[in-house]
């Protein structure tokens, strides 16, 4: 028996022996783990920065923060979410208490992306424990330093049989998902979602699916420029563009655009000076190749700021092109980096061009002060979820499900989302033996018409 499939063995016995199912051993686990990535939080940030030079402002704030403050949610909140809920019961079952046992799936799968490596490889993990399950966690091979460390803290926390982090790369995926699973959550492109689909449908593994895609980001002309250009900089080049919710492109009312350019421009000045590069605040691109994808983006496009690239150093800096042509490369594909195409409207149906055109995307942004035109914009598109007069910031809120629609994704999580998500929802039904009325058993006859009754009063 090879490694993988004798850790999955290991795992799933594990999971019979109804270790997990203990509420009081998760939160050993998971205080455990709270404890171990506060010990580790230095080395934490000089993963992420010897990675792709993220700083640990932005660190804090998009990984080690929300992973501390999911645990802290999870701890405090375990006990209640485990609990069966009592829901109301139907008369057309009277006599009955009715309740849902939120139960583990088993053994499950985790393979993380590369952008955010130690969020979006810590919060599934910590949903999956806190939910009772085994998981396997496959982090990204891109982000090496923090994969290192992400394995070391779940070796140290977690016994194999419960958590176990397998690194590698493609390869390693696909032996993973040849295997068996309970269940599959996965972070990465639309293209890959494709792949983890297929492999799930083979055992009828359910999934849930976390994908990007194109997010617009619309303007009209009832705002202030600058509170506009200040978040709209902010959410696109925040982790160097490398975000899945970063607005896409922008789509303006055409007599602002010059207007909002300008002020695009001082703004992107003011945070990371007239040379990004030397600013501790911008990162680099992860690697070579996608530094390469995004050059190649800029070949035959208007730029009207920056367009400085440095291949060899992974660097480009935050760029605005102007009205690129709907079927160029840039408008193709999800962008991913640090490069802001500005588009114009004069009419809803303009922006209906554009955005219809495009496949669902996982977030949409609308900086407006007009409610009509903000509601309309929400009803009107499939997105996975968005914010009005801000970018990004929706993450933030765990009360909020996060995830997409479509080639977005499907499924979600965050917060008691997650558990949810890693929870199978059992109906159970305690009926009542004082009472048994013999109305639902045969001979029907004569009996229809007060059932049709009883459904029309009481269903
Ligand atoms: P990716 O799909 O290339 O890789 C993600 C993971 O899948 C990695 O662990 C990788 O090793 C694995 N993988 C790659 N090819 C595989 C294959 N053929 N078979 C099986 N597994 C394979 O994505 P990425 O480049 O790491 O991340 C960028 C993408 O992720 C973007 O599209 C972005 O929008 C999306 N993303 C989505 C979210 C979200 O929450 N919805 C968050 C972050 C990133």
């Amino acid at each position: 028996m090879d490694t993988i499939a004798n850790i999955i063995e290991q795992q799933r016995s594990c999971f019979k022996s109804q270790q997990t199912k203990a509420v009081s051993f998760r939160l050993e686990l998971l205080k455990a783990l709270k404890f171990e990535i506060e010990s580790q939080e230095q080395a934490i940030y000089d993963a992420l920065h010897k990675d792709f030079k993220k700083s640990q402002f932005e660190a804090f704030i998009s990984e080690v923060g929300l992973v501390l403050s999911q645990l802290n949610l999870v701890i405090n909140n375990l006990e209640s979410w485990s609990k069966p809920k009592r829901i109301r019961a139907s008369l057309l079952t009277f006599p009955s208490k009715d309740y849902i046992y939120k139960t583990p799936y088993g053994t499950t799968l985790v393979i993380a992306p590369w952008n955010y490596p130690f969020l979006l490889a810590m919060e599934p993990l910590i949903m999956a424990i806190a939910a009772g399950n085994t998981v396997v966690l496959k982090p990204s091979e891109l982000t090496g330093h923090t994969s290192k460390i992400l394995t070391q803290i779940i070796k140290k926390v977690f016994p194999e049989t419960i958590a176990t982090s397998i690194e590698g790369g493609v390869e390693t995926a696909t032996k993973l998902l040849s295997e068996k699973w309970d269940f599959i959550f996965f972070t990465g492109s639309t293209k890959v979602g494709h792949i983890i689909a297929k492999a799930a449908a083979k055992n009828l593994t359910p999934v849930v699916l976390e994908l990007g895609g194109k997010s617009p980001c619309i303007i009209d002309d009832s705002m202030d420029l600058k509170l506009v250009a200040r978040r709209v900089v902010w959410g696109k080049f925040f982790n160097g563009g490398q975000t899945c919710i970063a607005p896409d492109y922008i789509i303006v009312k055409s007599n602002k655009k010059e207007a909002l350019i300008a002020a695009l421009k001082a703004e992107i000045i003011k945070r990371y000076s007239e040379t990004p590069k030397t600013s501790a605040d911008f990162p680099r691109i992860i690697d070579k190749k996608n530094t390469t994808r995004l050059a190649a983006l800029l070949v035959d496009v208007n730029i009207v700021y920056g367009g400085d690239i440095d291949e060899a150093q992974c660097y480009i800096s935050p760029t605005i092109v102007d009205e690129p042509a709907l079927d160029s490369p840039l408008m193709s594909e999800e962008i991913f980096g640090p490069i802001l195409p500005i588009l114009t409207y004069n009419t809803e149906k303009d922006i209906e061009q554009i955005i219809g055109h495009k496949d669902t995307p996982l977030a949409l942004y609308i900086f407006s002060n007009h409610k009509g035109f903000i509601e309309n914009t929400i009803n009107t598109y499939r997105f996975g979820g968005g914010v009005v007069n801000d970018t990004l910031i929706h993450f933030g809120n765990h009360r909020l499900p996060f995830g997409g629609i479509g080639t977005s994704g499907m499924g979600k999580y965050h917060g008691k989302h997650g558990f949810d998500a890693f929870s199978h929802d059992k109906a159970m039904m305690k009926r009542g033996n004082w009472i048994d009325p013999s109305f639902r058993y045969p001979p029907y006859k004569g009996k229809l018409n007060l059932l049709k009754k009883v459904f029309k009063y009481f269903g």
